[in-house]
């Protein structure tokens, strides 16, 4: 090969016949871009969606931590008898896979529940089309996840397949992976390279939007439209040896200059054991992708999903509105759950309610403010656990999930379990009489 292989060429590449079941000869992934697709991401480049936002613009009310938990849910295909499927070490690895990569990107992932079981040959040995493709991952979606489905066979129309993800604009979501490609010691770069995808990051050859010069003139609307990934004339296992090293001689069309591409660039065809790195321009896209176009999936910790209610809290006596946030891990489990409050009138009491029910924002008499909590709605009222706003006007509180106070006693929280906080404070009136007043409210689906 002494040029890059223009769109032309990889149509022809794509028109192969079946190739082998060995990873070398599989395609990767089915991730180039289509006109429409390449429209798309074009249109939300122009409007910045690329960008990273100003921090304070960031999951208002929710806190801005320096790294934001995306949830997984995973879908492990076995056959109808409920034989086959990856092992439970291997989804774990998967975990751990895109946890390495994603390192320092201000990214983390975490399983949102536990693992669903696809129990279906069809599914299991009989993919072959994009479109079966296509219903497996519509199969028992879990919102506000990324949903991936590990499956034995992964065929569509021209071959076998690694992998196949879904940009912001795909018009069907989550991930399908290979179990071939998932997970091993031999190949971990997969499974983040389809994530990768998920976060709108292109393959660092992407040839829609022209080819990138060798010298990175035309890097920010050529090649991936990343700058700090160098040109890619498309790795291969022709062009990348054992050791990870190119030996690939292609020049580009520019100045007919040698190439110098990152062969240990997730986003690359490059061995698959050789892909290590996302470079920082790669990080920020994907995390600007995850805020700006994905932020249902931003959370302040490992959860089976965050949500607010009593949204509007009504002004306190200072002019502020009380907001709740949570830190820790909405693990049930790991029983490490802090909720803080802020925007408090200083040196007032205040008093952390829980309840397993929401319902619409509702005025107690004697109260200024709103709460959202229904049903059973219990108290953390132990002298220990009253909080007191201070010169600081916060109040936190460290829950112990293992002695959850209810009206009829202390529960243990659960995972699968909902439940919604919010704090009643003691404040004062315009004219100065005493009353009560309620911050927001956040309920948590604990895992
Ligand atoms: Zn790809």
């Amino acid at each position: 090969m002494s040029q890059p292989i223009p769109c032309l060429a990889l149509t022809f590449l794509l028109t192969l016949p079946a190739s082998a079941s060995s990873p070398q000869t599989q395609h990767e992934c089915a991730m180039d871009l289509s006109p429409q697709e390449a429209a798309a991401a074009w249109r939300q480049k122009l409007r910045g969606a690329y960008e990273l936002p100003e921090p304070t613009l960031a999951r208002e009310g929710l806190g801005t931590p320096d790294s934001y938990v995306v949830p997984l849910t995973f879908h492990v295909v076995r056959r109808s008898d409920g034989t086959g499927g990856l092992p439970p070490a291997r989804t774990a690895q998967a975990v751990i896979d895109a946890n390495n990569a994603f390192a320092g990107s201000g990214i983390e992932f975490c399983l949102a529940g536990p693992i669903d079981y696809i129990d279906s040959d069809e599914f299991y040995s009989e993919i072959n089309t994009l479109n079966e493709i296509d219903v497996l991952r519509s199969t028992n979606v879990v919102p506000g996840t990324v949903n991936v489905y590990f499956t034995e066979t992964l065929d569509y129309e021209q071959g076998s397949l690694c992998g196949i993800s879904a940009f912001t604009f795909s018009p069907v979501q989550g991930i399908a992976m290979n179990n071939a490609c998932t997970a091993l010691p031999e190949n971990p770069s997969t499974f983040p390279h389809e994530l990768g995808h998920y976060f709108d990051l292109l393959h660092t050859h992407e040839p829609f939007y022209g080819f990138e010069c060798a010298d990175g003139s035309n890097c920010a609307d050529a090649g991936d439209l990343v700058c700090d990934t160098p040109a890619d004339p498309r790795l291969g296992y022709d062009t990348v040896n054992e050791l990870c090293e190119y030996t690939g001689v292609a020049t580009d069309f520019c100045n007919t200059d040698s190439f110098t591409p990152m062969v240990d660039n997730y986003m690359s065809y490059s061995r698959k054991e050789c892909r290590d790195i996302f470079t920082q321009g790669q990080r920020d896209r994907a995390l600007a992708t995850l805020l700006n176009l994905r932020s249902e999936l931003a959370l302040p910790f490992c959860a089976g999903g965050i949500s607010k209610s009593c949204t509007f809290p009504v002004p306190n006596s200072v002019g502020a509105t009380a907001q709740l946030s949570v830190t820790g891990s909405g693990l049930a489990a790991e029983n490490s759950l802090l909720l803080r409050t802020r925007g408090l009138p200083q040196n007032v009491l205040g008093i952390y309610l829980n309840s397993q029910t929401v319902r619409d924002p509702f005025r107690p008499s004697g109260s200024a403010g709103n709460i959202c909590l229904g049903g059973q709605v219990g108290r953390y009222s132990a002298p220990s656990q009253v909080g007191f706003s201070g010169p600081s006007a916060e109040i936190e509180l460290q829950l112990d999930l293992s002695a959850t106070p209810t009206p009829l006693g202390f529960v243990m929280v659960t995972a699968g379990q909902d439940w919604a906080f919010q704090l009643w404070y003691r404040d004062a009136a315009p004219d100065g009489t005493a009353t009560s007043n309620f911050s927001d409210a956040i309920t948590i689906t604990f895992i």
